[in-house]
């Protein structure tokens, strides 16, 4: 229980914002979605849920697809078109 605790987890929240993001900053982050780490300079998205960038999470973009998260009302497709350029 207590692991489970200390695990960061993505808020719940009606639907998430998601963008690519890649940073220069030596940090390392860890993911809410698979609780493993993260580098800020390989290519991540930021989730933010309701768009409320207070509340923010850096994933992994294969943990993100994964989970399959509510987008944006309005705005389907962004994580599908993140995924399609690859
Ligand atoms: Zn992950």
């Amino acid at each position: 229980m207590t692991r489970r605790q200390r695990a960061k987890r993505l808020p719940e929240a009606q639907w998430y914002s998601i963008r690519p993001v890649r940073s220069l900053k030596p940090a390392t982050y860890t993911c809410p979605l698979c609780g493993h780490r993260l580098h800020a300079m390989s290519d991540h998205v930021l989730v933010a849920p309701e768009g409320d960038t207070s509340r923010r999470r850096h994933a992994h973009l294969e943990c993100v697809a994964a989970a399959n998260l509510p987008g944006r009302p309005g705005q389907p497709g962004l994580l599908s078109r993140l995924l399609g350029r690859g």
